[in-house]
């Protein structure tokens, strides 16, 4: 039997073993599954919309207790795992109001009506990452589950925590037994028997491109329908005309905020040249200020990476030799921290200014005009977000066109909002989460012509 480990990533001390699905619990999971949605599509939609409130009340009565779990199992800094508590809540409240919302249409025919359904799809499988393990494990779980699916939720090796607590929580509420179910597995083995299960209609991955590269193509063998959400790399676009001081002060956050495991940071700083230095001068003692430590601890916005191999990952696109120009600090000792590091590379096709490094470092790179902006920011591989910082409305909506992105913010880093969608161009993703049409994602549309036609 295969154990998984959870480690506090701030001390380094063991917080729980948690027994590893294997391919025949996932047999189980799915048949349990099956008959469970049967039964959950067939209430009516007010009794479902009813239990998920039911939910979305159970977690708000636990949010402490949850975000506790989160600052122990993935380190993160107490008030944003308040924040990702209350998200989950959220999520659960808003896709309960889109149950009995779920409509059809009427579409004008010769002969007779035409209508259409939105059927549910089955059995949803959720693959979650570590870095934001309870928002993400509901921002695919609620709106599957208010479509009138059964979710298979399974979590990132090192964060398993938070998800068996929302399973426990469901069934608290009232949720039927085995609609709801959380597996924790590896990635090769739990995941992997959940893309090829035939019982399982479509899977929800969130995590790193490479694998949602090789689940996608292996979800084409059973036709199951995939939504993937993966990597970025995303520009934060300073424009001479722009309030300098205000997109120095908020930039730390966009790269900083979950130590840089966020594949929303933006990492790659695109300043133009006439007030390039200056802009370096304001960014220092923002990240310098920018306040690493306990995650227990109210005040702190930084915490550690999640594991020393993460740890390594990071050092491995900083070099000895690396042109560093702003370091903050971090603990010494036990725990896997790393400081705030800002790199001026002297090449935009540098990896670390191209690859997603997924921690606090970030790269400032200039450049000259417009046009020059848009090329830098678009010389990747992702699309997931941006930011442009400009006090010209009509640039900043030519920029907001041109840039190939599913989530930009204009002089803000405006974070995710569960009522708006969500998603990456690109290798940064595939298909939306999230926002007003967050459950027809968990649908197949049905479309019935019933005659008029008088019987002779
Ligand atoms: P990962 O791809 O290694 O793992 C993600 C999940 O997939 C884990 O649950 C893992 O166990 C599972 N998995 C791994 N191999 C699998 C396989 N062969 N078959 C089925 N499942 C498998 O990613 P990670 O390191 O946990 O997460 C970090 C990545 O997630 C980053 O690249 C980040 O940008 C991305 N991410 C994207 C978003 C988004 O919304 N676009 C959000 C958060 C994280």
């Amino acid at each position: 039997m295969h154990e998984l480990s959870v480690l506090n990533p701030a001390t380094e001390e063991p917080v729980a073993t948690v027994t590893a699905a294997t391919p025949h619990d996932v047999d189980t999971a799915v048949v349990a599954a099956t008959a469970a949605q049967r039964r959950w599509a067939a209430l009516p939609p007010g009794d479902r919309a009813r239990q998920l409130r039911r939910l979305a009340a159970v977690i708000d009565d636990h949010l402490e207790e949850l975000a506790l779990l989160e600052v122990r199992e993935a380190g993160h800094p107490i008030a944003n795992a308040r924040w990702e508590a209350g998200n989950a809540r959220d999520l659960f409240d808003y896709a309960a109001g889109g149950v009995e919302r779920l409509t059809g249409r009427q579409i004008p025919v010769a002969g007779g009506i035409d209508v259409t359904f939105h059927e549910p799809l089955g059995v949803v499988a959720v693959i979650a990452p570590w870095n934001f393990p309870l928002p993400i494990a509901a921002w695919g779980a609620a709106p599957a589950l208010a479509a009138g699916n059964a979710v298979i939720l399974k979590p990132a090796e090192t964060t398993p925590l938070t998800a068996l607590k929302l399973a426990e929580l469901a069934l608290a509420a009232g949720l039927p037994e085995g609609l709801f179910q959380v597996l924790p597995g590896t990635g090769p083995v739990a995941g992997g028997a959940l893309v090829e299960h035939p019982g399982v209609a479509k899977v929800v991955f969130t995590g790193s491109t490479a694998v949602g590269k090789q689940i996608m193509a292996r979800c084409a063998d059973t036709m199951k329908r995939v939504t993937l959400e993966l990597g970025g790399k995303s520009p934060n676009i300073v424009f001479a005309d722009a309030d300098l001081e205000q997109a120095a002060e908020a930039a730390p956050g966009s790269f900083l905020d979950n130590t840089g495991q966020d594949c929303c940071a933006r990492t790659r700083i695109l300043v133009q040249r006439t007030v390039f230095d200056r802009f370096l001068e304001l960014l220092e003692p923002a990240v310098k200020d920018y306040r690493v430590g306990d995650p227990a601890d109210p005040a702190t916005r930084m915490g550690p990476l999640i594991s020393a191999a993460q740890r390594e990952r990071v050092r491995s696109y900083v070099a000895e030799s690396a042109p560093v120009a702003i370091r903050g600090d971090a603990p010494a000792g036990k725990g896997f921290w790393y400081p705030a590091t800002v790199l001026v590379p002297d090449r935009p096709d540098d990896p670390v200014a191209v690859e997603e490094v997924f921690g606090p470092v970030a790269v400032v790179l200039p450049f000259e005009d417009e046009a020059d902006a848009v090329r830098l920011a678009n010389a990747t591989r992702y699309g997931l977000a941006g930011s442009l910082w400009t006090r010209d409305l009509g640039r900043a909506l030519r920029m907001s066109r041109a840039v190939a992105a599913g989530n930009l913010s204009v002089n803000s880093h405006s974070s995710v909002r569960y009522w708006t969608p969500f998603g990456g161009f690109r290798e940064s993703g595939l298909g939306r989460e999230l926002g007003p049409d967050a459950l027809t994602a968990f649908t197949e549309t049905k479309n019935v012509f019933i005659s008029t036609e008088e019987s002779k």
